[in-house]
């Protein structure tokens, strides 16, 4: 690497030129620049300038007052945003969270200054090339995670930042520089103030990463048990997530906690505020993980049974319950055999009509009846089951010879 070309964006360009037309500074900056790099594609470009947000918004027609206060106006070109943000110097950090105020500079450096990791501390424009004050690249070539300035003092401003060094680990498969891993250990205890729902976005793009077993690095680190008891206390043999694992946050987490049982799964994904969908997937994930499935079809179908058909497959998955349950498992869908109440060939009001009192004994009656259909598909007929319906509810059967 060294004073190459970056290939942008037409409209970054557009973007940066016109800004420059202006009499302004402006170039790509942060991940974008490191992504394009690594030879990565890019999830967002940012462009950082010395315009300030109120001349980005006079040079532009189109803009979106993002977080003006800090800086950001979005730029629509076409139907696509582009975040344009003034450079900045981030004042003092009040709780290690958030910065106390944010003061605009015309100093790009100053701007390249405040950010977390010499990876993430680089602008490029056509016009300037690569702008790599903190030695950016040599950290690319060499794979660390380092931070700009002194560790203690940017992990002291903000904590989240202990987790990003991490999750960047894990997602560019890199290390972590020695002065840089020692003063995360040193402050580990910090990660307390940060917000649960911050540490969980970075530990679910940690998990979705390449390398998901990378997660031990929160334990190594000694940061684990800031970040709540119930996940401290996870014992480690299933931080290796199977190969062919969808990159699903459900199936990331529900591989991570595979070995937790349910309600330690559950309480750890609580403890870090994560959404209920994911939680109840997971639980059933943490349910059923490590049993054996014999290839047999009946034991198949009630398996299946009311499990989402994707959580079955990841379940499949973790289980290794390999070729044979793949199989039967396409057989089942394509067939499409009855799996749930919903497809059952008789419902509720069916049995209310033929005189079961709706309520718990109703319930049961169906739930007795998918049993059936589960064992049988060929059972899953309205007069079959209507007939087990009427012996289980009133004692009687048909006469014979019917
Ligand atoms: P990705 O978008 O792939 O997660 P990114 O590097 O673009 O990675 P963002 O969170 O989008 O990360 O942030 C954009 C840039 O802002 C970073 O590259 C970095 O320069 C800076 N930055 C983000 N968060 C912090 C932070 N907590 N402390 C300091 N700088 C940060
Ligand atoms: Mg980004």
């Amino acid at each position: 690497m060294g004073g190459q070309h970056i290939s942008m964006p037409a409209p970054v360009e557009q973007i940066i030129d016109k800004l420059g037309e202006k009499g302004f500074e402006a170039y790509a900056v942060g991940g974008c620049v490191r992504d394009t790099l690594l030879g990565r594609k890019p999830g967002d470009w940012d462009i950082t300038t010395s315009a300030s947000p109120w001349q980005v918004k006079e040079i532009f027609r189109r803009t979106i007052d993002t977080g003006i206060r800090h800086g950001t106006v979005t730029v629509m070109m076409g139907k696509i945003g582009y975040e344009v943000t003034t450079y900045r110097i981030d004042g003092e950090y009040e709780d290690g969270r958030h910065p106390k105020q944010v003061v605009f500079t015309s100093d790009l450096l100053e701007d390249l200054k405040r950010r977390d990791f010499t990876i993430n501390a680089m602008a490029y424009s056509h016009k300037t090339g690569i702008v790599d004050a903190f030695g950016g690249i040599q950290d690319l070539e060499g794979r660390v995670i380092r931070c700009v300035g002194d560790p203690m003092e940017r992990f002291g401003e903000d904590a989240l930042r202990i987790l990003r060094a991490i999750r960047f680990c894990a997602q560019l498969d890199f290390s972590i520089e020695e002065k840089t891993c020692a003063s995360i250990v040193q402050i580990a205890p910090s990660i307390a103030r940060v917000s649960k729902e911050r540490i969980q976005a970075e530990l679910t793009k940690l998990l979705l990463s390449d390398h998901p077993e990378r997660i031990s690095m929160v334990y190594d680190t000694g940061i684990s048990p800031y970040i709540s008891p119930a996940f401290a206390g996870l014992c480690r043999q299933s931080f290796f997530v199977p190969a062919g694992l969808p990159s699903e946050k459900y199936a990331r987490w529900g591989a991570f906690l595979r070995q937790a049982g349910q309600e330690t799964a559950a309480q750890v994904l609580k403890d870090l505020k994560m959404d209920n969908d994911t939680i109840s997937r997971v639980k059933i994930l943490a349910k059923h993980a490590g049993r054996e499935m014999k290839p047999e079809e009946a034991k198949v179908r009630r398996a299946m049974s009311g499990m989402l058909p994707e959580v079955w497959d990841v379940l499949v998955r973790l289980n290794d319950w390999g070729e044979e349950i793949s199989r039967l498992t396409d057989e089942i869908r394509r067939r499409g055999d009855c799996l749930d109440l919903k497809r059952l060939a008789i419902g509720g009001q069916d049995l209310i009509e033929a005189g079961v009192r709706p309520g718990k004994e109703l319930g049961r009656i169906l739930e007795l009846l998918l049993e059936q259909v589960l064992e049988c598909p060929e059972k899953n007929n309205r007069e079959a089951l209507l007939e087990l319906a009427k012996k289980e509810a009133f004692g009687i059967t048909k006469s014979c010879g019917n």
